[in-house]
Formats: C-alpha cells, structure tokens, sequence
C-alpha cells in the first residue's frame, strides 16, 4: 500500500532521506524505531503530503504523490488527487492538535462531513460507536481543554478513524502523555490492530507495545532502514551495533 523508491529529502544541506527504499503491504501493521533526528516523522509527514520530496517516487495505495517531470525536477500531483490521498490516510500526532472550540462529537464529525460529504445523522451514528469503542461516550459533549492527555489522544484516534483511512500513521502517540495514560491509549491502538483492511505505520519507542502490534519492526538510521524484521527478531538478535547501542538506550 505504501512504496518509496530512491526517495531523497533535503532541508537545505541537510539529507534525511538518501535513496531511501521502503515498502509496507495492505495490512501489515510497521514499527518505526530509530535515534531522535533521524528523519522518522518527515517520513510519515510526506506520507501525509506535508512535505515534499527532491527525487525518487512515492506510491500509496498504487497512486504517486508526486510525478516526476524532466531531470531531478519533480511536480506535485494535483489538488484534487492530493486532496483524495489525504482522505486515505489519517495520522496521529504527538500533541493531538484537537479543535479546541468544539466539542469532542464535533471533532470527529467535521471531517466526514465536509471532506466525505457525510450527512450530519450519518456522521454522528459513526461518531457515537468510535467514542464507544475508545471508551468515551460520556465526554461527548465535552470540550478538549476538559479532558485529560490520554483521553484527548483516545479522541484524536477516533477522528482519524471517523474518516475510514486505509493507512494510519502514528507519530510517538504516546510521548507526550503521563506514564498512567499510556497503557489506555496503545490498548485502543491495539484493539484497532485487529481491523483486517487498516495499515498501521507507527514510531514508538514503547518496545512491549511494539511487541504485541506489529508483523514488523524497522530501525531506521542515517536517512536508510539500517535493519528490519519481526519484533521477536530485531529485540533479540539484532544484527547491527548501531541497532543494540539504540535498543540498549531505549530500554
Ligand atoms: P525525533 O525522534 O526527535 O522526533 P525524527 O526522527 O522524527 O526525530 P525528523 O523530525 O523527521 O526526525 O527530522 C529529521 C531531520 O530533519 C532533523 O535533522 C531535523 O532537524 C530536520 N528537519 C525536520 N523538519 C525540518 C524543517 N521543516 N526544516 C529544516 N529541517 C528540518
Ligand atoms: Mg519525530
């Protein structure tokens, strides 16, 4: 569902992706793991289109972000195709970025209904059994500065999921939260590990987490995946020095 091909990206003379190759198949649920800087969110921010990419080609779900024009020139899709895409993926941040002035129902039907069109009963209907599956149907009509970290995070997964993305990508969900309200969060990630025809990416340095979630763990280092394979695998015999020096600083 995702490919990278060659992909470079530049900020200024800074390289974060060098030739970078990476493919994840529909359904695989991906642990991104990887030293601070070293290029793990820019990679899920040009899975977003928000940033864009100086050579190499980018497929999701069988569709380019970008077209390659003549030479290492390369031309943004359109609009309308770039806005379709946007609707494939959902992604989570670090720091929930929820709208502050409406309230929690509201967060989550925005977007169906204006980017999806949805009508407003149909919306609610799928709003109200997300709320219900992370556990919140009481703070419905709640305002987000009401709530707690975990709770506001629980909120923001179910409005991603509200737009039924194919591709859900995770950037550290649980970094920014008290240890407490961890667990609470990756149990609703992993509940919706479950859900055959959704794609999870993540970057999370939760190692049990990671663990439990994912089919396959890679760990990126110097704008390359330097080693990957199942979680069992990489936590165990890494093959890397640069992999074990990382792993023994994160546990
Ligand atoms: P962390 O674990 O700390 O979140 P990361 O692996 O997610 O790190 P990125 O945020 O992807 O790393 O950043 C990769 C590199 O790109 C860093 O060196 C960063 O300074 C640089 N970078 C990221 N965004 C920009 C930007 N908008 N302008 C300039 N440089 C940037
Ligand atoms: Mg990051």
């Amino acid at each position: 569902i995702v490919t990278f091909e060659h992909v470079t990206k530049r900020f200024g003379d800074t390289v974060v992706l060098n030739d970078f190759d990476f493919q994840i198949t529909p359904g695989e649920r991906v642990v991104l793991m990887g030293p601070s800087g070293s290029g793990k969110s820019t990679v899920l921010r040009i899975l977003m289109t928000l940033e864009d990419i100086q050579a190499g080609v980018v497929h999701v779900d069988g569709e380019p972000l970008w077209h390659e024009k003549h030479g290492d020139e390369l031309k943004p899709a359109g609009e309308k195709h770039l806005r379709r895409m946007r609707g494939n993926v959902g992604m989570l941040f670090q720091h929930f970025n929820l709208f502050p002035n409406m309230t929690v129902l509201r967060n989550i039907i925005e977007a169906p209904m204006r980017v999806l069109k949805l009508p407003r009963d149909e919306a609610t209907r799928r709003a109200d059994e997300l709320l219900e599956r992370v556990g919140l149907v009481d703070k419905r009509e709640a305002y987000p500065n009401s709530l707690s970290g975990g709770q506001k995070q629980r909120v923001a997964i179910a409005r991603a999921m509200a737009m039924r993305p194919k591709l859900l990508l995770f950037d550290e969900p649980t970094s920014a939260l008290d240890p407490e309200m961890v667990g609470d969060v990756l149990q609703v990630i992993k509940d919706l590990a479950h859900e055959h025809d959704l794609t999870m990416l993540i970057v999370t340095h939760e190692m049990g987490f990671a663990r439990d979630v994912a089919d396959r763990v890679c760990f990126f280092c110097d704008g390359r995946i330097l080693e990957q394979g199942p979680p069992g695998e990489i936590f165990t015999r890494p093959r890397e020095e640069r992999t074990r020096q990382f792993l023994r600083m994160v546990l």
